[in-house]
């Protein structure tokens, strides 16, 4: 269970560990919190990464180091470094991006080790199973949910996830923990936790000098897990974290979880997890007492194969991955894609009413009957009486784009259908473009935001990796599927990029978005992986506006000029310092230093996962 590598920062007196952000700014405030006191922590979600949590103005930031391929170290987009002692020297001279000067360490109390996080890999694993016969998902599906859900799956599997754990020895007495904690190695520290009834309230045995403690571990009314006057917790598992690192109360922290017996490796085996079905047991979603049989039972808007009728009425959110729209209906091998795209006019009905509209005509519900079942789809329908064929053109193009692209976070095409018009049928995304919702919606948290501006990011980075250049990315081409779900949408402009060449040369400028353009699509007409991140810079700018137009009452030339005299847009009101930053290094001038969307969409990541904890 031991991390079987050195770290490069456990010698670092300001090393805690794996600490959360929130214990970073907790020991930061406790140590004062004067402008340039900081410490360092690991990064509990980029492998081999660091966070630099630093005071200024009462606040703490934090910052990133990610641990690049060569093996140095940088805060994303910064100078490298050969290690985190070295980085931390050179912003204790230079600034260089950070809010100010490292002027104090911050070090580790008497007693305090850096934390580590010997769970990490258990919950790695335990998640990956989880999402896979939860939804069934594998491959490149798979990867996308981990990481686009990774808070709310940790969420969802530490209610029982302890029951994975080597520490956890279940229904014993008294009598037999002592017992078991007193064979083989008397280590202080050494550590186990049984069920003491089933209402959920548990013991932590815990070996001091030979002899054996027992805390009694209560859950409260809002089911919440402490010892006695002790720190309250959702799950035995965050519990123990907290106790490894802290004695905080307890005689000792804990060390070595006491090995089950008849278990040569503690490790999990989902293959032999004792279950009937042999499958992963259904988690709980909501902390309830762990002995309830209710199984797992998502709340879905749009259910695929979830749970019956019967299991509903749970308060958990709809995850992307119970929605219709995950995966492609063609993903289904029951569903056979049809060879040239274009769909059966019969199995189609549109609905009243319009999603949208523009100059190629409009935007309508409609149904698409599938073998599984009628598809609500969004159907793009060309206006019959122009008779300009250009317009069919560009919507053939659209098309041939799309066909191309299959990733959760895109809109795809199910077909293209000629009958009374020329129709480009597509997922529906009921709750329309992010703009307008955010506009309606001013309860919606940064958090969620930023949930949502991730999501786009990790489409962007799949269209970066497949040659496609957007050229119309903007909020109101982002779509939303659910509150927690977004699509990009709109490619009505989007290019495949040639095999030679990593950006589309325009012949001539058209109607053209300029204020999300950066400067070579306006001087050069060059159009690239990296001219869309600059439009995503503002696409998260309006986002964490709530749908306000970017550049308000200026006109395309004033931008333009505004950007080449070196000014950008102010920083939104709600807009976290983090997001700020990145923004701004979107919209880098010169293309080669902005960044692509790999390296956005990690930093994004990073950001979105700390302030899940
Ligand atoms: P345009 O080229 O005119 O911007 P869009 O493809 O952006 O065309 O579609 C116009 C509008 O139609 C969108 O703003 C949205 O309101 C609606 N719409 C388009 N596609 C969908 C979809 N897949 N699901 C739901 N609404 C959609
Ligand atoms: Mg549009």
């Amino acid at each position: 269970m031991a991390s079987s590598t050195a770290n490069p920062a456990n010698h670092l007196p300001y090393f805690f560990g794996n600490i959360t952000r929130e214990d970073a700014e907790e020991y930061l405030m406790q140590g004062g919190a004067s402008d340039g006191l900081y410490l360092l922590r690991q990064s509990r979600n980029y492998l081999g990464g660091f966070a630099l949590s630093l005071a200024h103005g009462r606040k703490v930031h934090h910052y990133t180091i990610e641990r690049e391929l060569s093996g140095s170290y940088a805060i994303a987009g910064g100078k490298s470094h050969a290690s985190p002692a070295e980085l931390i020297k050179y912003h204790s001279e230079e600034a260089d991006g950070l809010i100010c000067l490292l002027r104090k360490p911050f070090n580790r109390p008497p007693g305090v080790e850096p934390k580590t996080g010997p769970f990490e890999d258990l919950k790695e694993n335990l998640i990956r199973e989880y999402v896979k016969q939860t939804w069934n998902l594998q491959g490149h599906a798979l990867e996308q949910a981990i990481i686009s859900q990774k808070p709310q799956l940790e969420k969802l599997i530490a209610t029982t996830a302890h029951e994975k754990m080597p520490w956890f020895h279940g229904r014993i007495s008294r009598e037999e923990s002592e017992h078991r904690i007193l064979i083989g190695s008397r280590n202080n520290g050494k550590f186990l936790i049984r069920e003491r009834d089933s209402n959920g309230s548990y013991a932590l045995c815990l070996l001091n000098d030979g002899k054996v403690l027992h805390y009694r571990i209560d859950r409260d009314k809002t089911g919440k897990l402490s010892i006695p006057d002790g720190k309250r917790f959702d799950t035995l598992w965050q519990l123990v974290e907290h106790y490894s690192y802290k004695p905080d109360g307890l005689l000792r922290v804990l060390t070595t979880p006491c090995p089950q017996l008849g278990s040569e490796n503690d490790n999990i085996g989902f293959n032999t997890y004792p279950s009937a079905s042999g499958t992963f047991p259904k988690l709980q979603s909501t902390i309830g007492h762990p002995s309830e049989e209710a199984p797992f039972n998502p709340y879905v808007l749009q259910r695929k194969r979830g749970p019956t009728e019967a299991e509903r009425g749970d308060q958990r959110e709809a995850l992307p991955m119970d929605t219709e729209v995950y995966e492609s209906p063609y993903a289904d091998p029951d569903e056979i894609k049809p060879k040239n795209v274009t769909l059966d006019r019969k199995l189609l009905t549109l609905e009243e009413g319009e999603l949208g509209s523009g100059n190629f005509g409009t935007v309508k519900k409609g149904f698409y009957r599938m073998k599984k079942g009628a598809k609500p789809v969004a159907v793009k329908i060309l206006k019959n009486e122009s008779n300009d064929p250009a317009i069919k053109d560009e919507l053939l193009r659209e098309a041939n784009v799309m066909q191309q692209l299959d990733n959760p976070y895109i809109v795809r095409m199910i077909g293209i259908c000629e009958a009374e018009a020329w129709m480009l049928v597509m997922e529906m995304a009921e709750l329309g473009p992010l703009n307008r919702f955010l506009q309606k919606n001013r309860h919606v948290t940064e958090k969620n935001i930023t949930e949502l501006v991730h999501q786009v990011s990790m489409g962007m980075k799949y269209l970066e990796e497949n040659n496609f250049v957007h050229r119309d990315l903007a909020a109101r081409n982002v779509l939303l599927v659910t509150q927690h779900y977004a699509k990009i949408s709109d490619f009505g402009l989007s290019k495949a990029l040639s095999a030679d060449e990593n950006y589309y040369k325009a012949q001539s400028h058209g109607k053209w978005p300029v204020k999300w353009y950066a400067p070579e699509c306006m001087n050069f007409y060059k159009f690239s992986s990296k001219s869309d991140v600059w439009s995503f810079g503002v696409l998260m700018w309006e986002a964490f506006s709530y749908g306000q137009k970017p550049y308000k009452g200026m006109k395309g030339g004033e931008v333009a000029q505004m950007i080449e005299r070196g000014e950008r847009m102010e920083r939104p009101e709600v807009c976290p310092t983090e997001v700020y930053s990145l923004m701004k290094l979107c919209w880098t001038y010169n293309v080669d230093d902005r960044p692509g969307f790999a390296a956005v969409e990690l930093r994004l990541r990073n950001y979105y996962y700390d302030i899940s904890h």
